[in-house]
């Protein structure tokens, strides 16, 4: 039996650790986490509109225990490769066999808003509760030239697009997107690119793309919420990040160190996502030799061979699949993706472990209840608002 150390309780180490105990039922997994509840980071993009935080957390020990997992309370501040053993902050030390590190990613410093945290949403909402139409203001939403994972951003102005449209201030309220990529949308394929474009012009966001690097952060709006350019979290005794500030990691999920992995937004991957992390959980688990068909034939509600991806476009969702997600190295081009612009709210973690049990768990259905809202509002019309 090994011993296998998940380090960080976001979704990637989360999902990480049920990845592992179900596929290497012979080996024990303990996951290291400083806090008990589990941030569900894609459902942020709504608290700004006025959803409640607290629907965007999930209970995180009653979640792993039934799956076997210990939970350890802590952080860990070191990690000694050699002789296997992990530190943490309080001294406790413990001995692995693998260790799996998932530590996320820390945001640059910009002089725009930024939506990362939960007190980061509560801010952007109060800015724009301030916003006063007479003067016709403008959100502008960046994406920071070094971004290596666009969607939060685009995703981003359309909500507020959505949202202006419904209070009735698409006259007097400007939402603009800058982006330095060349295309408002250059993920997957063309089709995925069109319909982004197609909801942007609905919405009427205004798109300016192929900004040069380095020349985005010149341009500044009534409130500026600002994506992208962050650098992975490291814990002592890992490998230094690479140039571009992330974790090397090989097509099984390794660091250059026998057994030892990185998994999530911390890895040198392009996809920074909550469903490419169940895909890095998996070819971990492949490395070490797991079952992948204990995971069954579906996984969150997605057939185990293929992968998904929905994108909140304020009045509809789309949703992105495609048959394999095993090479994530290559978001932009030539994906066998098939893109479908559906009616209603997304399901944003489809395709996860954490999907399943989230479903039996308590509400946690920002997103529709962002889209009843909107509905509301519109129905309403000018004198309801
Ligand atoms: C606004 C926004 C919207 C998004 N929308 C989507 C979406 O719709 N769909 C999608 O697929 N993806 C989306 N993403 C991306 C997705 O949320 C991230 O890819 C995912 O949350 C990354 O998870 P992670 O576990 O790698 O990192 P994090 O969520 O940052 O978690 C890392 C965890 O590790 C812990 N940690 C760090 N260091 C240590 C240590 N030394 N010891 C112990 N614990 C440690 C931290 O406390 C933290 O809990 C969105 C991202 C943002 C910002």
């Amino acid at each position: 039996m090994r011993s296998i150390l998940v380090i960080g309780g976001g979704l990637a180490g989360t999902e990480t650790a049920l990845t592992l105990a179900r596929t290497l039922p012979g080996d024990s997994v303990t996951l290291v986490t400083p806090w008990p509840r589990l941030r569900l980071v894609p459902n942020l993009v709504y608290v700004p509109f006025g959803i409640p935080g607290n629907q965007v957390d999930a209970p995180l020990g009653r979640m792993l225990e039934s799956a076997g997992i210990t939970v350890r309370d802590g952080s860990c501040t070191q990690v000694d490769p050699d002789s296997r053993i992990a530190t943490l902050a309080d001294g406790t030390t413990i001995p692995y066999d693998v260790l799996v590190a998932c530590p996320g990613t820390t945001p640059a410093e910009t002089d725009g808003l930024r939506l990362r945290t939960l007190e980061d949403a509560a801010r952007i909402g109060e800015t724009l509760a301030a916003l006063d139409p007479q003067e016709r203001p403008t959100i502008l939403v960046r994406i920071l030239g070094e971004s290596t994972w666009s969607a939060p951003g685009v995703e981003f102005a359309q909500l507020a697009g959505a949202w202006v449209q419904a209070r009735g201030w698409q006259d007097r309220v400007t939402v603009s997107l800058a982006t330095s990529d060349r295309h408002a949308f250059p993920l997957f394929n063309i089709d995925a690119e069109d319909a982004v474009d197609a909801q942007l012009a609905h919405l009427g966001v205004e798109v300016a793309a192929g900004i040069p690097a380095g020349r985005i952060e010149s341009l500044t709006g009534t409130v500026t919420i600002d994506f992208g350019w962050f650098t992975a979290r490291t814990i002592d005794g890992l490998p230094r990040l690479d140039a571009t500030g992330f974790h090397g990691v090989d097509a099984g999920g390794r660091i250059g160190i026998p057994d030892h992995y990185v998994v999530g937004d911390a890895a040198s991957i392009l996809f920074k996502s909550a469903f490419s992390a169940g895909w890095q959980a998996r070819r971990v688990a492949r490395s070490l030799d797991g079952d992948l068909s204990l995971l069954g034939p579906e996984v969150g509600g997605v057939p185990s061979e293929q992968c998904e991806y929905q994108m909140d476009m304020g009045d509809r969702t789309m949703v992105v699949r495609w048959p394999s997600a095993e090479t994530l190295a290559t978001p932009y081009d030539s994906m066998r993706a098939t893109v479908d612009v559906v009616e209603g709210a997304p399901d944003k973690l489809r395709g996860l472990i954490v999907h399943d049990l989230l479903a039996s768990g308590p509400d946690m259905a920002p997103a529709a209840t962002f889209h009843t809202a909107l509905e509301q509002l519109h129905q309403a019309g000018p004198a309801g608002r």
